[in-house]
């Protein structure tokens, strides 16, 4: 295998530990799709074999000792579906086996550069048989719909007979649940009916059903045997025979999932293995080499770094829903952890990097919520509101699915933060038929929601009581000073889309002219100009909200090790008691709008809160590395940056093997783009404020901002933005 190491993330043993985690990092999936990283042989691994299809979910009743109104019933699961990949494969009846099997010069590597995973051992059997076993597979970009897998044996001691069989494996399930409130749910009924399947001219079929949510998928299997060069044909997937010393079999399979949106599955499938293996490699390798011209981030002098970055950009790529009706999940489609579920690490951690790099993807991410906004405007309704919309903390297919509301659906920021992503998307692009379209009618529902919600108090100033900031050791509270700048930052951006209305002859969807036509203009400019901020005037900070300060501060020094995350160990009500955070959260915000605060405020901000925040989630270490680098402090950004990056690379959290975490490899990106090259826009254009690590020599990336192409380079003497062809 090749050397080009930075382009690799790869194993040479085989260990539990690494397996665990390298089955999430060694998926392989196109945003519709996906395979984790497990092997090929259906008894061989230590972990979970997963199969998914991205928005393909099955409903999971919610059960509450004492129910109340608008709690949601149902929550929504990606479902682990049947599994395509598997080959059993036995020499002289023996079979491959992680306990028993005399395995050899083992190497598997994950290729970031064309999306293909390969793997190559060699197998020394009870009897002294000894072949070489070697897969490859990937998951088309080009064709969402397919996966091609070669699997190659190699004899070249002894003699006997062998069986190979290529097969959709059903003995496939969900997690069970553990005691963790981050992994999710073990359904009790099998969340999948196979409604047929079987074999039909060399096509293996399975044609399915979730169990209550009756979403249908099918999954098709395609083999083509070769033994010794000569294509032998074979009804079933079964092949056996005899070898001697030098056999040679190579099985191609085709694989091909699909939620029954599509035509002719099995002809598209057939016509694709008539072009052949190398055909869709070629394909898909070409269209990683694309992504790459213009999202790589390369990084001379560090390289741990290098390949982390890299890491993190392809499962970014690889996981995010393209179709404008899927997302991407906090753990992409690499895992169950979550469940599947998407969240506002969408818009704030991840949508940047498809901004700048990919904004059809970024503008796909935002149709997602377009095309959710009825679910969105149902829920605002379930929720006691009068009007506008409001969208679920956690979700599949658009209704809410977070069962402990505190910090769930109170984080009412999400609306804000969606507002955030459409503002950021437009700045970036200028595109304006988006704003037409769509974006102004997601604007003026969520604006419409604050003005239902939030309250002008006795003083005069706006008011939004009982939600939940990002910082979820700290819930149902009042004023969260991150949601307050946020919502004020929207109301603005709202208005200045509606002057420019107003000023050029618009070209508004008809239901978007009604909506401004209803709008409080008048109101929402009370909202700006009385925006309430809690603000400490002996600290000369800006408190978390309103009741933050007067906590007591969590005793820390007696805190071990051991007890964290604190999360599993405190009951919340506990941590609610205290100045303790999980995460950024006024930090955060002063992130998101930069020129709202001088930087002293943002210095006096961070140190205080930086004394009193865990990181207990991952969201967190990224952006006050990037704030770090703002305040000029550069080696505490460098530190915030490698717990960034290194996160699933080294499982800092172990947990990667339930999935990626998506937020936190995006904040890789930000952290060098944001952090490092300090890239803000203000008045509407790019400006950076770039600095580099001492122990590196150099780092660059491309940037599209308004149908342009920069190429930023720092090293340690001088910075170049270089204007690029489109
Ligand atoms: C964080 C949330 C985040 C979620 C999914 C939680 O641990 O506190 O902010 O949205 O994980 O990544």
């Amino acid at each position: 295998m090749s050397k080009d190491t930075q382009w690799k993330y790869s194993e040479t043993e085989i260990n539990q530990v690494d397996y665990l985690k390298n089955e999430s990092l060694m998926t392989v999936s196109n945003g519709y799709l996906s395979i984790r990283g497990s092997y090929e042989e259906g008894n061989m691994s230590y972990g979970h074999q997963g199969t998914y299809l991205n928005g393909l979910y099955e409903f999971h009743d919610l059960h509450y000792g004492e129910k109340f109104t608008a709690y949601p019933d149902k929550s929504q699961v990606m479902v682990n579906l049947p599994d395509p990949k598997t080959v059993n494969f036995k020499i002289n009846g023996e079979s491959l086996s992680l306990e028993t099997s005399k395995i050899s010069s083992y190497h598997r590597e994950l290729d970031l550069r064309s999306g293909i995973l390969k793997r190559e051992f060699v197998w020394e059997t009870s009897t002294g048989a000894k072949a070489k076993v070697c897969s490859r597979r990937f998951a088309s970009s080009v064709e969402k719909h397919l996966i091609c897998i070669k699997y190659e044996i190699q004899f070249y001691q002894g003699e006997g007979d062998y069986y190979i069989e290529s097969i959709i494996d059903t003995n496939r399930h969900n997690i069970s649940k553990e005691d963790d409130p981050r992994i999710g749910v073990e359904f009790n009924h099998n969340p999948i009916v196979i409604l047929n399947r079987g074999l039909e001219d060399e096509l293996m079929f399975l044609n399915g059903e979730t169990y209550d949510s009756k979403q249908k998928f099918n999954v098709y299997l395609l083999n083509e045997y070769n033994v010794d060069g000569i294509k032998v044909d074979t009804e079933t997937g079964i092949l056996q025979g005899q070898f001697g010393d030098d056999t040679s079999i190579i099985l191609y399979k085709y694989i091909w999932l699909d939620k029954n949106e599509t035509g002719d599955s099995k002809r598209a499938l057939n016509s694709l293995k008539k072009k052949g293996y190398r055909h869709a490699l070629d394909e898909n390798s070409q269209w990683w080499k694309r992504q790459w011209e213009h999202m790589d981030v390369v990084i001379k002098g560090d390289k741990l770094m290098q390949k982390a970055i890299r890491l993190n950009l392809y499962h970014l790529t690889q996981n995010v829903g393209k179709d404008g009706y899927t997302n991407i999940s906090a753990k992409g489609m690499t895992g169950e952890g979550y469940e599947g579920h998407y969240f506002w690490d969408t818009e704030i951690y991840m949508l940047p990097f498809f901004v700048y790099t990919n904004p059809d993807i970024a503008k796909s991410l935002l149709m997602y919520r377009y095309n959710t906004l009825e679910q969105a405007r149902s829920r605002a309704l379930q929720m006691g509101h009068k009007q506008g919309v409001l969208y679920p903390w956690r979700t599949i297919n658009g209704e809410e699915c977070s069962s402990f509301f505190p910090a769930g659906t109170a984080q009412y920021h999400i609306n804000a933060d969606i507002a955030y992503g459409i503002k950021l998307y437009y700045e970036a692009t200028n595109d304006w038929k988006f704003i037409q379209d769509y974006g102004m009618e997601i604007l003026i529902e969520l604006a419409n929601l604050w003005l239902d919600m939030g309250q002008f108090d006795h003083q005069g100033r706006f008011c939004i009581h009982e939600v939940t900031g990002p910082d979820e050791y700290s819930c149902l509270v009042n004023n969260n000073t991150y949601t307050n700048i946020m919502v004020k930052n929207e109301f603005e951006f709202l208005l200045s889309l509606i002057e420019k209305c107003q000023e050029e002859s618009s070209g508004l969807s008809l239901k978007s002219m009604e909506l401004i036509q209803a709008f409080e203009v008048e109101r929402a400019k009370r909202v700006i100009e009385h925006m309430y901020l809690a603000y400490d005037d002996t600290l000369k900070i800006y408190a978390q909200d309103d009741g933050f300060l007067s906590k007591p501060v969590w005793d820390f020094a007696e805190t071990p090790k051991e007890k964290y995350p604190l999360l599993m160990h405190y009951h919340p009500l506990t941590l609610y008691r205290y100045q303790v955070c999980k995460q950024a959260d006024v930090v955060l915000a002063e992130l998101l709008q930069p020129t709202m605060f001088t930087p002293e405020q943002k210095k006096r901000d961070f140190d205080y809160y930086e004394k009193i925040t865990t990181h207990d989630s991952s969201l967190s270490n990224c952006i006050y590395g990037i704030m770090a680098a703002e305040l000029g402090d550069l080696e505490k950004s460098y530190d915030y940056y490698m717990k960034t990056a290194k996160t699933d690379i080294e499982d800092v959290h172990q947990n990667a093997k339930d999935g990626i975490h998506a937020a936190n490899m995006a904040g890789s990106w930000l952290g060098i783009v944001y952090g490092f090259a300090g890239l803000r826009i203000k008045d509407g254009e790019l400006t950076f404020n770039s600095k580099i690590p001492k122990n590196w020599e150099e780092y660059s990336f491309h940037l599209r901002f308004k149908n342009q192409v920069y190429e930023i380079k720092v090293n340690q003497n001088d910075v170049k933005i270089i204007e690029k062809k489109c």
